[in-house]
């Protein structure tokens, strides 16, 4: 498990690192992610990094984001039928999100430890709790759903 990134310059050392060039561009996407508190879908980064460097364009932005990723800066998730989310690495979360009116909720990725040791011995399958979101009904929908 990578441990959480703290600042923009925490991903830039580790760019550099991995022998990889430092742009502006990368910057910008550092900076974006550090200061989100939550997730964003593509779109999002490609507009609040924008706001910082104004020429770039949309495909570097994705290729930057899947080199972050390559290098373990970066994860995504899928929450529901959204476009994938990104977020920095190391946050020991999973995701919930409701069929009915599409809230989201972290819940600490603890939740599944018994199931990962299960999933493993019965199944030989090693979960990855971040990844894809589970599915159900939030607890207001669901409330409502039992008036
Ligand atoms: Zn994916
Ligand atoms: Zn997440
Ligand atoms: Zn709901």
């Amino acid at each position: 498990m990578p441990t959480p990134t703290k600042s923009a310059s925490d991903i830039i050392c580790t760019i550099r690192e991995s022998g990889h060039r430092v742009t502006n561009g990368k910057r910008a996407v550092a900076e974006v992610l550090i200061s989100s508190t939550s997730h964003l879908s593509v779109d999002e980064v490609v507009q609040a990094v924008r706001a910082i460097e104004p020429e770039i364009n949309q495909s570097t932005i994705y290729r930057i984001l899947e080199e972050f990723e390559e290098l373990g800066l970066v994860v995504h998730s899928h929450l529901g039928a959204s476009a994938a989310v990104y977020h920095l690495a190391g946050q020991n979360h999973a995701h919930l999100v409701c069929d009915n009116c599409g809230l989201t909720q972290e819940i600490p990725a603890t939740t599944f430890d018994v199931m990962e040791v299960q999933l493993r011995e019965k199944f030989g399958f090693n979960l990855d709790r971040h990844h894809v979101a589970l599915s159900g009904l939030c607890a207001t929908c669901r409330e409502n759903q039992e008036k």
